[in-house]
């Protein structure tokens, strides 16, 4: 898809190329499984696997669209679609008309009530991702850190039973030991690299995303192996968010067949398998 747009090589110079995702043990970082990426998908697929910071994807892309005559105009809130003509109604009450209109507006989409014809929140899915950064210097000061840096991969620590519990009530989750997954991927070279832990929703409140506090991430990794435990010994913040979908649609595009919808605001899923933003641009 890439490549027919035009814009892989681009996407290439921005990009990290894994060579293998490793799935390893919790307790003590002993290698369960290995897939290789590099060559194996550039073979059998005929394209790398890529991984590239949301800010650079939508660099590339913007760029790409600007090339071709495309007007990007922000700080546009939509309140408003006409399905008729098909046009939009911003939050200053301009009134804005094309030939068609393609909403992409996330999980909490207006475009996707206005299609529906009345609300339709988000689904929480019981499941909490905490999300930290880690200076790869930092890393590279501990020799057991160091190869997470200088020879990049998709590193999965799972705990008992993670992805059942992930996809189970809570009552599941209280009887089988620690539910939870820890992923780690670099995402620009020398930058700052992801650690992002997965775990059940305990909370009660309802907030889509806060910043979490340092001591439910160690208290949820305490008896991990010592890798995770240094890493988590360096963060220094980190926010959490909880995991929504939304309801499966009918219909995607209106009955005029001039407004359809794209991304997150038509098809959220639970990103842990890191496929939402695949979905987003294979599929629609
Ligand atoms: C914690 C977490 C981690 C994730 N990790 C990954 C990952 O590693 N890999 C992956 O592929 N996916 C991941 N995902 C999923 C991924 O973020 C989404 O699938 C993807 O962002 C969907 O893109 P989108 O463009 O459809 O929606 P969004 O990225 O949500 O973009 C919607 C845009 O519409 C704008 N908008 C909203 N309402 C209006 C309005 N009324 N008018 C105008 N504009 C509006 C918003 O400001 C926003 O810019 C993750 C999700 C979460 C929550």
């Amino acid at each position: 898809m890439l490549r027919k747009l035009g814009v892989l090589q681009n996407i290439e110079r921005y990009a990290v190329i894994p060579n293998n995702i490793a799935i390893h043990r919790y307790t003590d970082g002993r290698i369960l499984s290995e897939q290789n990426l590099l060559p194996h998908c550039g073979s059998v697929y005929g394209s790398p696997y890529l991984l590239i910071h949301r800010a650079d994807f939508h660099y590339v892309l913007a760029s790409a669209a600007k090339q071709l005559g495309v007007k990007i105009q922000l700080n546009s809130a939509v309140k408003g679609v006409d399905f008729d003509k098909p046009g939009l109604e911003l939050d200053d009450g301009t009134v804005v008309q094309g030939d068609v209109v393609i909403a992409a507006d996330g999980l909490r989409s207006q475009c996707r009530e206005a299609l529906l014809g009345g609300k339709a929140p988000p689904i929480p899915k019981r499941t909490l991702v905490y999300r930290v950064t880690l200076d790869p210097a930092y890393l590279m000061k501990h020799e057991d850190l160091e190869s997470l840096v200088d020879y990049p991969e998709i590193h999965y620590w799972i705990g008992a039973r993670s992805f059942f519990a992930l996809n189970g009530t809570p009552s599941n989750f209280a009887v089988l030991g620690p539910h939870s997954h820890v992923v780690f991927y670099p995402l620009r070279e020398r930058e700052p690299c992801n650690l992002i832990i997965v775990a059940p929703d305990t909370t009660t409140e309802f907030e889509n995303s806060s910043k979490a506090n340092l001591s439910e991430i160690k208290e949820l990794t305490k008896n991990w192996e010592p890798r995770i435990k240094k890493m988590m010994g360096m963060v220094a913040s980190s926010t959490k968010w909880r995991l929504q979908e939304n309801m499966e649609m009918e219909n995607w595009t209106s009955k005029q067949g001039t407004f359809t919808m794209l991304g997150d605001a038509c098809h959220a899923i639970i990103p842990y398998l890191y496929v939402g933003l695949i979905y987003k641009i294979k599929y629609d």
